[in-house]
């Protein structure tokens, strides 16, 4: 067995994968949006609009590797995914798991026992995805476990099983998805809410969950964590040898502008960098290269995670972090090594 990372046009080596975006979505569709005659789309388009802006974004910066956290649900394309990968000469790495329950999880898998789900889960790692019924020759190459609700109008989550704010099918699934971590070894990227973190730290709720479980911290990402929290939380997560993704550069989610976001952002990234913890920080953005939502008005605010441009992670936020003292060497970590480290795992 060799150490490998798993993207959708094959293994490649951990050295190989390079300046490496862990969270964005290349299509993002909500269940439902396939049959909605406002969000008719035409694959050959999606897919050369999708490969510009990859090629663009290889070509100035040297983005290598994107990793597509999109699960099933909302609009995860296997082909588009391949097609769009194939032509940039981006390696993308795509995801197996759920959304939270309030957006997603299926009724078909709400049925289904810890069993069941971790075949699924195993089969799109192994085998290959399914779109469609039908089988693509396209394996997923990350685990995505998430909870928390909606966050509207400010709700935090309530509480559900275990006296976690871990709704009952986000549990059956997380638990799943920690099984498989343990058999597979591949790294499990999260999404929490953000809100939650004014009442609980939902990055440890779900490090005790996935842990319970056998899955290694070592290889777990926790995301959307620098949005809202205490420094201290964020520590705590770093303690218990999970990483931390600070994704919403550039993307003013739950603050007044993006300005605002990204010098919190940049002021936990330097903070925890000085507490020793820079080999577990990565980066995203959390953008949409294409989604099928129909026309993008001003309360769809989601327009925003399109409206980011890939160029800005270099020529905005990263001459934010050398102002605070975050240099070439820390970067290279938290773009190159840091995500080759984590993604990597046997090829089984
Ligand atoms: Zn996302």
């Amino acid at each position: 067995v060799s150490s490998i990372i798993r993207t959708v046009t094959g293994d490649i080596s951990p050295q190989e994968a390079g300046i490496t975006l862990t969270h964005e979505h290349i299509r993002y569709a909500y269940p439902g949006c396939d049959y909605d005659p406002k969000n008719v789309w035409n694959f050959s388009d999606v897919a050369s609009e999708v490969t510009k802006t990859l090629a663009e974004g290889k070509e100035a910066y040297d983005y290598r590797t994107i990793v597509d956290l999109t699960p099933a649900e909302i609009g995860r394309h296997p082909e588009l995914m391949a097609e769009s990968s194939r032509r940039s000469g981006v390696y993308i790495v795509a995801t197996a798991g759920f959304f939270p329950e309030v957006l997603g999880i299926p009724t078909h898998w709400r049925r289904q026992d810890i069993g069941y789900l971790k075949e699924l889960l195993v089969s799109d790692l192994t085998v290959g995805m399914v779109y469609d019924y039908q089988l693509t020759p396209y394996k997923a190459g990350i685990l995505k476990a998430a909870t928390g609700g909606a966050g509207v109008n400010g709700d935090t989550t309530p509480v559900g099983v275990n006296g976690r704010r871990i709704g009952q099918f986000e549990d059956q699934a997380i638990r799943a998805i920690a099984r498989v971590q343990a058999e597979i070894g591949c790294a499990i990227n999260t999404h929490t809410q953000p809100i939650d973190y004014s009442v609980t730290n939902p990055g440890i709720e779900l490090l005790d969950l996935l842990t319970e479980e056998g899955a290694d911290p070592g290889k777990v990402i926790i995301g959307h964590a620098l949005i809202n929290p205490h420094s201290d939380q964020l520590r705590e997560i770093c303690e218990r040898g999970a990483n931390i993704q600070i994704d919403h550069i550039g993307i003013p989610w739950q603050h007044e502008s993006a300005e605002e976001l990204d010098e919190l952002l940049a002021n936990h990234i330097v903070e925890l960098a000085e507490a020793g913890y820079l080999d577990q920080l990565v980066f995203a953005f959390d953008r949409f290269f294409h989604h099928s939502r129909g026309p993008v008005t001003p309360e769809e605010p989601d327009q925003l995670n399109e409206l980011v441009k890939l160029d800005y992670l270099f020529e905005e936020f990263v001459p934010r972090l050398a102002k605070k003292g975050f240099g070439e060497e820390d970067l290279k970590k938290v773009l190159v090594d840091n995500p080759a480290r984590i993604m990597a795992f046997d090829a089984p």
